[in-house]
């Protein structure tokens, strides 16, 4: 099969990639190795709508993260995607951090992020109440969003507007073709020719380029692992972040709201050999709680659901004596059409749509022009999740679908009909992570302890698969594996 264009990986960057595409008349395919899009770094982050002060002026890290701040806004609006423009603080214990501050909020300034400026205790305690400081950096353009929906709304959109998805697919081989353009080989030994070729596959970005041409980037895998409180205690209204290290490793362990009201803790910051490993760890979990018990003392009477742990892809090691390493968005010099990205680590998410419209406006378009795509449709509507609406509301729902009124996942409030539309998804993604980021359910305090089952029996019954076929999340993860009785 020949597409124009071929996206290696469905994380965040590869989805806004796809849909941005879309706009245009491009025959597009995003291969994904998971069972689902939004398996890798994009699943696991902090979820912070970055306003950009943090980063070196001059850089493409910066560009991205303003541009795409404002690009993030509207793409939510249109896909129905949670997201809030809250705010944050970055807060200094002392007086001697009170420089540190300004020269953030001056770099700030110079990337071009507005809403900055420095205030005291007092105001401090009227935005957060529950944080205890002397001086903060506030920033009233950083938001929040959920870092998964706003994922698989991207990528749905585009699959709506005609991008071809093919999950489950491991990308093992590509050559270049004599006319010009790239075969690639496949786990699922389909071969695929492709003009253009994007290489967006995250921590595994430069063993794809290895794939095809001898190169001297290295990605060293670096974890953060984070703790999610129970969103019954939960109470926070702005990501609140230290003084980050100085070594580069990230921006220090912060607190920060979630769209789904849960606090999130983390991440700390270990450069590891293996880039698959999410562990967590009771070292690190102990230690996040120190920290983050220091930024917001009242956390200690809050209890703790479940903790998770993202990577970061890190373009120099642990003691390289380097604290700062830009985004690789380029094209090959040797493979022309070949467009590679390394060292997407944060504030990638936040950069996702400015990477995307440069790799296909500037990068691709470069080469070919660009034809609109009359039928480009840029809205979607997500899942309505009916806890949240009016009894009103609630009950005309109801009244149209039964399924509404049974519900499914108790800790979420999650019913029937929200679950199959889920499973319905236009990716045709069924796995038990793919029903949980579209839908909420298995999210809560039980996570998933009373739901499972029956969400099983949905998906058995929606999609004819037989339960021990459903996967948790990764291609190897069998959930069941026979009848007790
Ligand atoms: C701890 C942490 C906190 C962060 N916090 C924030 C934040 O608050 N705000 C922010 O803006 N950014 C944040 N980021 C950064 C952001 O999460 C990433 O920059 C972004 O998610 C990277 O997306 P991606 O698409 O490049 O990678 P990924 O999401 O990893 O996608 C790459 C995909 O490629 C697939 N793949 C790999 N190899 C193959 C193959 N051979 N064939 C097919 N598919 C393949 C993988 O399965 C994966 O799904 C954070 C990152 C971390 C680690």
């Amino acid at each position: 099969m020949k597409y124009d264009l071929t996206i290696i990986g469905g994380g965040v960057v590869g989805c806004a990639i796809a849909r941005e595409a879309s706009k245009y008349k491009l025959k597009t395919l995003l291969i994904e190795k998971e069972p689902d899009v939004c398996e890798g770094i994009s699943k696991a982050n902090s979820g912070v709508l970055h306003a950009g002060f943090n980063i070196r002026p001059g850089s493409l890290k910066a560009r991205f993260n303003v541009e795409g701040l404002k690009i993030c806004t509207s793409i939510a609006e249109e896909l129905d995607v949670d997201y809030k423009i809250c705010g944050k603080l970055v807060v200094g214990k002392s007086d001697e951090d009170l420089p540190y501050l300004t020269k953030l909020m001056e770099q700030g300034k110079r990337n071009g992020c507005s809403g900055l400026s420095i205030v005291g205790k007092d105001e401090i305690q009227r935005y957060e109440p529950g944080v205890s400081a002397k001086w903060a950096l506030l920033s009233e353009s950083t938001g929040i969003i959920t870092p998964f929906q706003f994922t698989i709304a991207l990528a749905e959109n585009a699959a709506e507007n005609g991008t071809e998805f093919h999950l489950n697919t491991e990308v093992t081989g590509i050559e270049s073709l004599r006319g010009g353009g790239f075969r690639l080989t496949n786990s699922d030994k389909r071969s695929i020719d492709t003009e253009f070729l994007v290489n967006s596959a995250g921590m595994k970005s430069a063993d794809i380029k290895s794939l095809i041409e001898e190169h001297n980037n290295v990605v060293y895998p670096c974890r953060g692992e984070y703790y999610i409180t129970d969103k019954e205690n939960a109470s926070l209204s702005m990501p609140v972040y230290p003084i980050p290290p100085t070594d580069g490793s990230g921006l220090g362990v912060h607190i920060t709201p979630s769209c789904n009201g849960n606090i999130l803790l983390g991440p700390s910051a270990d450069y590891l050999d293996d880039g698959e490993d999410v562990s967590n760890t009771a070292d690190v979990m102990a230690q996040l709680k120190k920290e983050a018990y220091e930024l917001m003392p009242e956390l200690k009477g809050h209890s703790f659901i479940k903790n998770y742990s993202g990577m970061r892809p890190k373009l120099f090691a642990k003691d390289s004596g380097e604290s700062f390493a830009d985004f690789i968005v380029e094209e090959s010099e040797r493979f022309p059409g070949m467009i590679n990205l390394m060292g997407i680590e944060s504030p990638g998410l936040t950069s996702a749509p400015a990477i995307a419209k440069y790799v296909i406006e500037e990068l691709i378009g470069s080469h070919t022009y660009l034809y609109e795509n009359h039928a480009y449709n840029p809205q979607r509507k997500g899942i309505i999740r009916s806890s949240k609406l009016s009894d009103v509301d609630f009950k005309r729902l109801a009244a149209l679908n039964p399924d509404y009124s049974e519900i499914i996942c108790r800790c979420e409030q999650i019913s029937r009909a929200e679950i199959i539309q889920a499973i319905r998804n236009p990716l045709g993604a069924r796995s038990l992570g793919a029903i949980k980021k579209r839908s909420y359910s298995m999210m809560g305090r039980c996570q998933s302890g009373f739901c499972l089952p029956r969400i099983i029996d949905l998906i058995v019954e929606e999609t004819g698969l037989s339960a021990e076929e459903i996967v948790k999340s990764s291609t190897d993860s069998q959930v069941l594996f026979g009848r007790i009785k």
